[in-house]
């Protein structure tokens, strides 16, 4: 569903993805992790054209992200429009939740599939209601951003990207700017979406994601993936030392 093909990317000089290769089948969950720095959140950002790669190929549903074939076999840039359309299919949950703060929480999860004219406002608020179920906030559809908790605000996050019916999601550090305390009730939404099947690719620092739900961990480090495996291989006895030094320090 998602395949990376040695994806590069540099700021200023300074190259941040070094020939980034990944592959994510339907329906599974592949979390990425490594230290800081390494390049994890410029890799997500990519996958849906928040970052256009410099080089390399990204393709998504079978569609290349950010560009088409264009005349004569060239390949030629996609207009802001088609990124637009392109991202549709493409959730992305932010470390920072960034809800609009004017609108209720059931306003937040249905104004994107309202205003782009995917469903009827009807339509849009009972599906609304049933994200906010899965996600455990339906008792606070009327209430403001401001009136809930960090972790409540992450649950909304997630159940507007999944309002607009997405084929996979992109989490960038989901729980990061949490308090200890609410990071479990977003990674419970979190396992619940991966038990339902839905395609992940997470970047954290949770180790617990990474052991519990990933069916694949990609570990990256200055700019390339340096092993990746299911999370037995990464985590095991056997692991190799500078992973297990890296899991010992966020632990
Ligand atoms: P962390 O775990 O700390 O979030 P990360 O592995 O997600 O780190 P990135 O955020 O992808 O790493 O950053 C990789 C490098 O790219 C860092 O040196 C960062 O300063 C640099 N970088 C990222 N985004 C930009 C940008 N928009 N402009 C300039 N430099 C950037």
């Amino acid at each position: 569903l998602v395949k990376a093909q040695g994806v590069t990317k540099s700021f200023h000089g300074n190259q941040v993805l070094k020939g980034v290769d990944m592959d994510v089948h339907a329906g599974e969950v592949v979390v990425v992790i490594g230290p800081s720095g390494s390049g994890k959140t410029t890799l997500v950002r990519t996958l849906n054209h928040l970052e256009p790669a410099d080089g390399g190929s990204i393709e998504i549903n079978g569609q290349t992200v950010g560009c088409k074939a264009g005349p004569q076999g060239r390949v030629v840039a996609l207009s802001d429009r088609d990124i637009s359309l392109q991202r549709r299919n493409i959730g992305m949950v932010f470390q920072r939740f960034n809800l609009f703060p004017h609108k209720t929480v059931l306003e937040n999860v249905t104004l994107a599939p309202v205003q782009l004219h995917l469903m009827t406002a009807a339509e849009a608020e009972t599906f609304g209601m049933e994200l906010l179920r899965k996600v455990g906030m339906a008792a606070h559809a009327k209430k403001y951003p401001h009136q809930l908790s960090g972790g409540q605000q992450q649950r909304i996050a997630i159940a507007r990207a999944l309002a607009m019916k997405p084929s996979v999601m992109l989490f960038d550090e989901p729980t990061s700017a949490l308090d200890p305390e609410l990071v479990a009730e977003v990674l419970a939404v979190i396992a619940e979406l991966a038990r339902d099947g839905m395609t992940m690719v997470i970047v954290t620092h949770e180790m617990k994601l990474a052991r519990d739900v990933a069916d694949w961990v990609v570990f990256m480090e200055d700019g390339n993936v340096v092993k990746q495996g299911p999370p037995e291989s990464l985590f095991g006895p056997d692991a190799e030392p500078r992973i297990k030094r890296f899991v010992q320090s966020v632990s």
